[in-house]
């Protein structure tokens, strides 16, 4: 199936734009069937719109979005050194910085 550039309007402005052959692709490609309503413009106005107002229907093709990993102020149970570990520490189970989990792990 070939793709050829076309010329749509838009119905927030009424420009007309080109709906490239590239973006015809990216379409098909992500499943939409429709043809844009609206010039490139528009639909840039629009999302940062949506963005400003906090809604968040973006990320919605499980993008994967990750929140920052918090790490917890630790003392390393073997040299005594302040380290961080991602997890949080727990009573009575060893924390070790990051050199000695090394040999910790190595030993075991
Ligand atoms: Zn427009
Ligand atoms: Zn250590």
């Amino acid at each position: 199936m070939s793709f050829q550039d076309k010329t749509l309007t838009c119905s927030d402005c009424s420009k007309s734009f080109t709906f490239s052959v590239e973006e015809q692709e990216q379409f098909q490609t992500r499943g939409y069937t429709n043809e844009p309503k609206r010039c490139p413009e528009c639909r840039q106005a629009r999302k940062s719109e949506r963005n400003t107002t906090g809604g968040n229907s973006y990320g919605n093709s499980g993008s994967g979005y990750t929140p920052a990993r918090q790490n917890y102020p630790a003392v390393c149970s073997d040299c005594g050194k302040a380290t961080s570990v991602p997890f949080e520490p727990r009573q009575g189970r060893p924390v070790y910085c990051s050199d000695c989990y090394r040999k910790v792990k190595v030993s075991r």
